[in-house]
């Protein structure tokens, strides 16, 4: 069993602080038990109650039981104190016991410490504590917090016990198994893949290629589920009013209204104990679970408000202004399914349902490598003939916005052997491999050439401008997409087989981008056989597309701001016919 103490001299704030832990840590789906020991008199010990005489009459146990709880208790008397451990062993498996007191046992703790109680720190002479939850600054060898800060002391604790994963979590599942060979093979006699046709195949051919891990709640936004989230509690988990008010039984009927106020109140996290009488009210603020004999709650502004009583005009329907036990999400629903890349919203839907930490898929690598012995270095001198190398940061950025973590592998040049050796390195490290330039059928064309000797190249000639020519491959069993050099083109092979690809093997499934119809600022004739993507932004409600169609033209890249489609069959376009487009961010840039 997970054990960690919570110690400390007297006044210095430990039953607060195991106050705030017990919370935090079960609010993140942990159960949590606790011990606590004590040198005084206990809250069982008050005289005349009824345990107390049963005790003091001479009863070895007593049993005390209700509806909500019970309590065992044992008079000691002659007995020596039982040691901690058996306690603890009397306690039922949860996932940590949270223990107050027992200073000089060996188990790890954390000591609490506000420096008006006047004591001196234990820790300095302690290894068993391994923090200091302080109102003050302090200078030690091992971590100090501030005593407030429950959400740091509770990773702490969670860490120490391996409740939570370090910074380099552990894979939890297994990773699936390489690619094959002929993943990407085109079939027999193909020649020209229509752009459906090319994504289908990916589609159907791709899958997860990451391994699963668990990361705390605060962490895994953008990250991809691996598993239905199904809720552990209902939200909300109480019946609970809607508003501040004053609750009561039952529907009031057209008319004036009067009901006695009881003393006390129900308020967010600090229920009411005990029962309101039929035809009594009682304050109660927004959040507070409904007291048993409550079922109906007024506003507090249609209220005129007495020192023991209310009046307000009916009608006023059983139920109004509460909330229903489970009525956002019941406990046992599958509240988001697998595959889905977490929001913010998400997050708080998590959590509202009792998850601290949650089953992700692994971040897919992605690397990207750029070919040609044109290239240097952005910023870099360039020589006549010598080009700057646009690709690699476009499409290191590009990876990054989709969400994936983005491997920078460099240039390298039209040279086999380096090639050769880069790809291998590169398999190691990422999932998937990005390349742009080499991939022609050319006496350079080395990115082709490599993949077609390990006899893993599907050269696609696919029927897409711009966009050829896609080499797809596998090398030691990770996926290479060999992107055309031109960066327009890819740029466009990117967003639209590159990008649902990806998706899919990182385990958040086939993506489609949306797009809507806009009518053209622009006329057109296009021929049929080819898809084409044009450079295009809106303006004034219309699709303007750039002035130039060439694929090296970087700048219209940057002008657009998203891209027109136009379908495979041919068309004469004229200002003001409806075409399609997609905004860069519906490919999630
Ligand atoms: P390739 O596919 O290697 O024949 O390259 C086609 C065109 O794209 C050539 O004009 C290359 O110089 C250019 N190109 C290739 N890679 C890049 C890059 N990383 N950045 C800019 N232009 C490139
Ligand atoms: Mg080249």
């Amino acid at each position: 069993m997970n054990v960690f103490g919570v110690t400390g001299w007297k006044n210095a704030g430990k039953t607060g602080l195991m106050e705030r832990l017990v919370a935090e840590i079960t609010a993140r789906g942990f159960t949590v038990s606790t011990v606590k020991h004590a040198h005084h008199a206990f809250d069982v010990d008050q005289k005349g109650r009824d345990s107390y005489r049963h005790r003091a009459a001479g009863a070895h146990e007593v049993m005390l039981a209700s509806g909500k709880r019970v309590a065992q208790m044992t008079e000691l008397r002659e007995t020596p104190e039982p040691k901690l451990a058996e306690l603890l062993a009397r306690l039922s498996p949860v996932d940590l016991v949270l223990i107050e007191g027992y200073k000089r046992e060996a188990h790890p703790k954390i000591e609490a410490f506000r420096q008006e109680a006047g004591h001196a720190l234990i820790a300095p002479g302690d290894p068993s504590i391994r923090a200091v939850a302080a109102d003050v600054s302090l200078d030690l060898d091992r971590p100090v917090f501030d005593l407030d800060d429950t959400v740091a002391i509770a990773d702490f604790i969670l860490r120490e016990v391996g409740l939570l994963a370090t910074h380099a979590p552990e894979a939890t599942g297994l990773r699936p198994p390489p690619l094959k060979n002929d993943c990407f093979a085109l079939p027999p006699g193909v020649n020209w893949t229509p752009v459906d046709e090319a994504l289908a195949e990916l589609k159907e051919r791709l899958r997860v290629v990451v391994g699963q891990e668990e990361v705390p709640l605060a962490d895994a936004a953008g990250r991809v589920l691996a598993e239905d989230l199904v809720a552990k509690r209902s939200n909300p988990p109480l019946p609970n009013t809607a508003v501040d008010g004053y609750g009561f039984s039952g529907g009031v009927p057209e008319g004036e209204a009067q009901f006695p106020l009881i003393d006390g109140r129900a308020a967010a996290g600090i229920p009411y104990q005990g029962r309101v009488p039929e035809g009594a009210a009682i304050r109660v603020l927004t959040g507070a679970a409904l007291p048993d004999g409550v079922d109906t709650v007024v506003l507090e502004e249609d209220c005129a408000i007495g020192a023991d009583q209310i009046a307000f005009h009916g009608p006023i329907k059983q139920g109004a202004n509460t909330r229903k036990a489970g009525e956002d999400v019941a406990e046992g629903e599958v509240a988001l399914p697998k595959g889905r890349v977490l929001t913010p919203a998400d997050l708080a839907l998590a959590s509202a349902i009792g998850f601290g930490v949650l089953n992700v898929f692994q971040p897919l690598r992605v690397g990207v490598l750029s070919t040609g012995d044109e290239l240097v270095e952005p910023g870099e001198s360039a020589g006549p003939g010598q080009i700057f190398d646009a690709n690699r940061p476009m499409l290191l950025s590009a990876i990054a916005r989709f969400g994936y973590e983005a491997v920078d592998l460099g240039r390298v040049k039209d040279d086999r052997d380096g090639l050769r050796a880069q790809l291998d390195a590169a398999a190691e490290r990422v999932d998937v491999i990005l390349t742009s330039g080499g991939a022609s059928a050319g006496d350079e064309d080395h990115v082709s050439a490599l993949l077609r000797e390990s006899g893993a190249l599907a050269e696609w000639r696919i029927a897409l401008k711009p966009g050829r020519p896609l080499a797809l491959g596998v090398w030691n069993g990770v996926p290479v997409f060999g992107l055309p050099g031109n960066p327009v083109a890819a740029f466009v092979c990117t967003l639209i087989f590159a990008r649902p690809s990806l998706s899919k093997m990182a385990g958040s499934g086939w993506v489609e981008p949306l797009g809507f119809d806009l009518p053209a600022a622009f006329s057109k004739r296009k021929k049929p056989g080819r898809r084409e993507f044009l450079r295009a932004r809106m303006r004034n409600g219309r699709a303007e597309v750039f002035k130039s169609e060439g694929s090296g033209r970087v700048s219209g890249l940057s002008w657009a701001e998203g891209l027109v489609e136009l379908g495979d069959e041919g068309h004469e376009i004229v200002e003001g016919d409806l075409v399609r487009f997609y905004p860069y961010g519906s490919f999630g840039l």
